[in-house]
């Protein structure tokens, strides 16, 4: 099976409407018929509109985050029908900053998962453990815990409409990446979770990896058989090196 790769940034919260406009006019600058992977970036909720309007074909707009319920009394809370009204496709859930800063749950995590797909839209669920865990060698107990969870709620099958990032947390924004081959190892222990439940499913679902994915360190990673792209913070917020990690994929 093929899975085209993808590579998706995380801006989190940075950018103003300049910087972003300089962000934007840097990245469709670049030879982006060149590459081959599908290609995301996911603003502030605040600037999906204006990235929106400055974006081609070729890069598409997604969210960081997105609530569980679809409407109601959730102040300050984004429903996934408001970004999909935007033109997104995509969004984030159960980054390790909001399971951690913002005490997010396994099973509330399955439930924003469950509200992306109630409306046709894209979760890119991310997983991983924390150096603790790995050094307590909890690893794929954490990550299947973290995979279990929305399993639960939203069944194998639904699995197909998903992208799932490992990012281990200790190599977020640390400059610490994990080495091509402790990462192959996670993604191919994922998988293989994911073919005990269906030998279909996981051999679509992309498994991207995220933590200090930089220019330098991106075609090592994308080279490994089940590590299809990547979840890029930091770096996707230079169009340099966003492009050529994408270039790498
Ligand atoms: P980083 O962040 O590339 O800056 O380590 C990755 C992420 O948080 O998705």
């Amino acid at each position: 099976m093929n899975r085209q790769p993808m590579v998706a940034g995380n801006w989190k919260m940075h950018g103003s409407p300049k910087s972003i406009n300089q962000l934007m006019d840097a990245l469709t600058e670049q030879d982006l018929e060149a590459l081959t992977c599908e290609v995301l970036v996911c603003p502030p909720a605040l600037f999906i509109e204006q990235v929106k309007r400055l974006t081609n074909d070729k890069i598409k707009v997604g969210a960081q985050n997105i609530s569980e319920h679809h409407k109601g009394a959730f102040t300050g809370e984004v429903a996934p029908d408001m970004i999909k009204s935007l033109g997104c496709q995509h969004a984030i859930v159960g980054h390790s900053e909001r399971r951690q800063l913002f005490r997010e749950t396994n099973e509330q995590v399955a439930q924003k998962v469950k509200a992306l797909l109630d409306c046709q839209l894209t979760p890119i669920l991310c997983v991983g453990e924390t150096l603790q865990q790995r050094d307590a060698e909890q690893t794929m107990t954490v990550v299947i815990a973290q995979l279990n969870a929305v399993l639960e709620v939203v069944g194998i099958d639904a699995f197909e409409q998903l992208v799932i990032a490992y990012e281990p947390v200790w190599a977020i924004g640390t400059g610490k990446t994990a080495s091509p081959e402790q990462a192959q190892q996670v993604h191919a222990e994922v998988r293989q979770w994911l073919s005990s439940h269906s030998e279909d499913v996981a051999s679509k679902v992309r498994i991207l990896y995220g933590g200090s994915v930089k220019s330098e360190n991106a075609a090592e990673l994308f080279g490994q058989k089940d590590i299809d792209g990547g979840l890029i913070g930091g770096a996707s917020l230079k169009a340099d090196d966003f492009y050529q990690i994408c270039k790498s994929a």
